[in-house]
């Protein structure tokens, strides 16, 4: 008896999976195109941004106001997909919080100095890359130290879930260094721990940390782990992986990404 119910339950189990096999709805990982009709029918695209990085995406604290390179890149693929560049709604997001706000569809896509490594690749989509950087260290001028061989029993702050802190522990290991590593959840953060002398060095890509850097600090001249920067969005959404690539490459062709970073300033 027991034997013949498990059967009937196989049984509907297996009819159940088959009417979903057979569903006419668009699946989202066909590679089909619900995920672009999505945002094309909302009328605005969704971007996760940062807004403690100067030049790439940083929050004006008078005005409100965000912007960068990485805000006009918004646009352009805003208007690829709706036409209108001024169709983008902005989320501040962090390391920590890029990848959740994606998984959770708060955001359609990051533009947030966003590594490619071949590990995200496993989770995400990554455009092709618009920004190339090196992972850097800035210490107090006051500090003597001058490169990685300095950095013996140092205290090193860096971004929860960034690649610093892997870049930087190989290149510490390969120096024959033994550091310490304090990790904090935003920039400025790490930057007053610095100043308040409870790291001895806030490390991350140099782009970033050029945003940080004042009359008592240094970016030291070392440079570790290439950082390719790429535009992220969910691993099922391929029509949207597309249109950001189409639109990065297209950005890149016909000269507008260099006249951006150019426009922005940025080494
Ligand atoms: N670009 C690096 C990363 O993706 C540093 C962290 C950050 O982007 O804030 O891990």
């Amino acid at each position: 008896m027991k034997r013949f119910s498990m059967l009937i339950l196989g049984m509907f189990i297996t009819a159940a999976l088959l009417t979903g096999c057979g569903s006419d709805k668009p699946s989202q990982s066909s590679g089909g195109t619900s995920d672009l009709n999505a945002i094309k029918d909302r009328g605005v695209l969704k971007v996760g941004v940062k807004v403690d990085v100067p030049k790439f995406g940083f929050k004006d604290p008078q005005t409100g106001q965000i912007d960068g390179l990485e805000i006009d890149i918004a646009r352009a693929i805003a208007k690829k997909i709706l036409g209108d560049p001024n169709k983008i709604e902005l989320q501040a997001v962090t390391a920590k919080t890029r990848g959740p706000l994606l998984d959770n569809g708060e955001v359609d896509l990051d533009i947030a100095t966003f590594t490619i490594t071949e590990e995200r690749k496993q989770s995400y989509n990554f455009s092709e890359p618009y920004f190339t950087d090196g992972v850097a260290m800035m210490v107090k001028k006051t500090s003597g130290i001058q490169s990685i061989n300095d950095l013996n029993g140092k205290k090193i702050g860096v971004a929860q879930s960034a690649t610093s802190r892997k870049s930087l522990q190989e290149a510490a290991d390969k120096a024959g260094v033994r550091v310490q590593f304090l990790e904090f959840g935003t920039y400025p953060e790490i930057k007053t721990a610095l100043d308040a002398g409870r790291v001895d060095v806030f490390s991350v890509d140099g782009s970033i940390l050029a945003g940080y850097l004042d009359d008592s600090t240094v970016i030291l001249n070392d440079r570790f782990a290439q950082q390719q920067y790429g535009v992220v969005s969910k691993k099922d959404n391929t029509a949207l992986a597309n249109a950001i690539n189409e639109a990065i490459t297209e950005m890149k062709n016909n000269g507008e990404l260099d006249k951006l970073i150019q426009k922005w300033g940025i080494k």
